[in-house]
This record gives structure tokens, sequence and C-alpha cells, in this order.
């Protein structure tokens, strides 16, 4: 699931909650005669540290975001009054492993290429041979 969308309530204001793809966006309505859509928060995915859900005494479920401080400037703690928090934590940490996961395969991809670039250079004539080879590719004199 690459997007989800609800109504939702942030610091007491009625808007839209929406995720899609790599960004969270809350929309409010702004102006009292002219409404308009306006986007009051907006988080990147990579920026969210954890995904919540938590119960106030009144039984009302809010779904609590946290952020890193470098990623994403000021407030941590996000909570969001939505009728299904249960759905967006679940959207949101799959999101979340994904990223997880390209990380992790973008590392691999590194480290492979380090390996290919290996290379020594011949004690005569300084060409760099592949530490695979066993002879320098220009004068021939045994490599190692
Ligand atoms: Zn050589």
């Amino acid at each position: 699931m690459a997007s989800h969308a609800s109504p939702a309530k942030y610091g007491g204001v009625s808007g839209t909650l929406a995720f899609d793809r790599d960004t969270l966006t809350f929309t409010r309505m702004d102006g009292m005669l002219k409404k308009t859509m306006r986007v009051a928060v907006r988080i990147p995915l990579d920026a969210i540290v954890n995904v919540n859900m938590e119960s106030s005494f009144l039984g009302r479920k809010k779904l609590v975001i946290l952020t890193d401080s470098l990623k994403f400037p000021g407030i941590p703690r996000h909570e969001f009054e939505v009728p299904d928090p249960d759905q967006w934590v679940n959207v949101l940490q799959t999101g979340m492993y994904k990223i997880t996961e390209e990380e992790m395969k973008e590392e691999v991809k590194i480290v492979k290429e380090r390996e290919v670039i290996v290379k020594i250079p011949c004690r005569h004539c300084g060409t760099l041979n592949a530490i695979t080879e066993t002879a320098c590719s220009k004068c021939g004199a045994p490599v190692k």
C-alpha cells in the first residue's frame, strides 16, 4: 500500500491526513468564508523514527508519530486524531520498512563495487592490476 488518507485532527484543527509514497501531509481548511486547503504539516517518511497508537482517557484513539529532529526540525512528537489509527500504523510501518530494506540493498551494492575496485600496483612498472591477476598486464612481472 503506497498511499492512504483519512480525516484527521491535529492540535484541535480538523483536516485531512494523507500519505503518498514517501511523504505524510496534514492539510487543513483555512478561511471563514472562502475555504481553502492549506498544507499545515509535511513530514518526509525517512524522518519518522517511530509510529504508535495511543488512547486517551475518553477512549479517543490517536496516531503518534515521532520524528528525527535532524531530518525534521521542530517538535519531535506529532499527534493526529484519526478514525483508523491502527491502519495508519500499519501503512507507515510498511513504508518505513521498505526504506530500511532499500538502504541495506544500497550498502551491499557499495561493498560489491569496492571489491571490484581492489587493484595493486606492479612492483616493476607501477601498472595497476586486479588483485585476481597473477602477472602484470603490461610487463608480465609476477604480481604479489
Ligand atoms: Zn608491470
